[in-house]
């Protein structure tokens, strides 16, 4: 999950009533016992390719999804626009291949794992009697990438829904953890993609812990900001103006009062997180080396650190960027900054959520393309050192499956 979102409604599990009454689809079989079970079974699976950055292995979950979607009768294709980066599309061809296509996206890389920080090691997919699933990923977002495929696999082979009207793609992007672009722009900008006629798409959300399915329509920037600051270096016993240190502290001291500003208004309950622009810092870099750690007596002439900044939509890109180059990197303290913006937000349609896949593929600027959002998994814990999920798949299976049926139901444009 490149961000989360700032905006957002709830679908309560009346609404989700509402849609398996609307249509009415048939309740889904009483699933085997956790044990036998091969739905978790190959969730798990899915769970132990190592897939994390800095070097996701990227070859052999595809491999394994190539051939979970042939098992059901989908067709398969794999574009790589970068070596070694590969798309992989899922096709179940519709009956009206005239009308736009429906697409479910989710990527194939995670976040790196810090092993000896977990109970069960990151990539073994252990399931606890409590039922819980341990895996970087579980969250984000192999549990969406896989129930894509068992929503299809039970409304072909438990439901006997064998060709839906409109032709329903899924996709597995990689580097969507650092931004994508080797990954979702790349391929939304090709002709391959164009081909695809999308007219509806649907992306990874914000994890839930209860049984609120949140839509979201909104997302925030990521910007990654790095100051530097230079100054005279010196010897660490006397006192000096101008210093590259001095310069980057006060930085600091004014990043983390703007900071706490913002931060303020989510204590006091007047502000959600995502409306807020939330600054972190990631890195600080000064000192000289030497052999045993940093020279104790020496000031350096040269200190950085780095910010990651999200703006949520309602904030002008504009403001940041002024109080970064006269307030947190003003050239009158010899200090420089850049800035990097992963993602830019447009926002086109009524609703829509977006994460950092949504974006990018609301950047096409489609008018049909409308992107909508399922949480990542029902019963989930957020995110913290370690991530999981619990075998509550059932329900969000059922949820995709009314609302993809909802659409592939209807042989006129989705009205979004
Ligand atoms: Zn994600």
């Amino acid at each position: 999950m490149g961000d989360l979102c700032s905006l957002s409604i709830s679908i309560s599990i009346s609404t989700f009533l509402i849609l398996l009454l609307v249509f009415p689809v048939l309740s889904t079989q009483q699933q085997p016992e956790e044990e036998d079970n091969p739905v978790i079974n190959r969730f798990q699976t899915y769970l132990r390719f190592k897939t994390a950055h800095p070097n996701p292995n990227y070859t052999v979950p595809v491999s394994f999804l190539i051939s979970q979607a042939r098992s059901i009768g989908l067709h398969t294709r794999t574009l790589e626009f970068v070596p070694g980066k590969p798309v992989l599309i899922v096709t179940w061809p519709g009956s009206r291949p005239d009308l736009p296509s429906i697409l479910f996206n989710s990527h194939l890389d995670s976040v790196p794992a810090e092993p000896d920080k977990w109970i069960h090691p990151p990539f073994s997919g252990v399931r606890t009697a409590d039922g819980r699933i341990y895996g970087r990923g579980a969250q984000d977002d192999k549990c969406i990438g896989m129930q894509y495929l068992e929503a299809i696999r039970n409304l072909r082979e438990l439901w006997g829904y064998k060709e839906p009207t409109r032709t329903v793609h899924l996709s597995y992007v990689p580097e969507e953890e650092i931004g994508g672009l080797d990954g979702a722009a790349k391929f939304v900008a090709s002709k391959e993609f164009e081909e695809l006629n999308v007219g509806f798409v649907m992306d990874e959300g914000q994890a839930s812990p209860n049984d609120d399915f949140r839509v979201f329509y909104a997302d925030r920037s990521p910007w990654h900001v790095t100051i530097k600051a230079t100054g005279v270096p010196g010897h660490g016993c006397r006192m000096f103006d101008d210093s590259a240190m001095e310069n980057l502290m006060i930085s600091i001291e004014l990043i983390t009062q703007f900071r706490d500003s913002q931060f303020n208004l989510v204590k006091r309950g007047l502000a959600a997180h995502s409306q807020v622009i939330s600054v972190n810092p990631v890195f600080f870099d000064a000192g000289i080396l030497t052999s045993n750690g940093f020279a104790m007596n020496m000031q350096p002439s040269e200190a950085s650190a780095g910010f990651d900044i999200r703006l949520p939509p309602t904030v002008d890109p504009e403001l940041i960027r002024n109080r970064i180059a006269h307030e947190w990197a003003p050239a009158s303290r010899n200090m420089t900054f850049q800035y990097q913006l992963l993602v830019a937000l447009v926002i086109k349609t009524k609703l829509l959520s977006c994460c950092t896949e949504a974006s990018i593929l609301l950047l096409k600027g489609k008018e049909l393309t409308v992107i909508m959002l399922m949480c990542s998994c029902q019963h989930v814990l957020l995110p913290g050192k370690e991530e999981l999920v619990t075998l509550e798949l059932k329900f969000l299976e059922n949820y995709l499956q009314s609302l993809s049926l909802r659409f592939l139901i209807r042989t006129s444009a989705p009205t979004l």
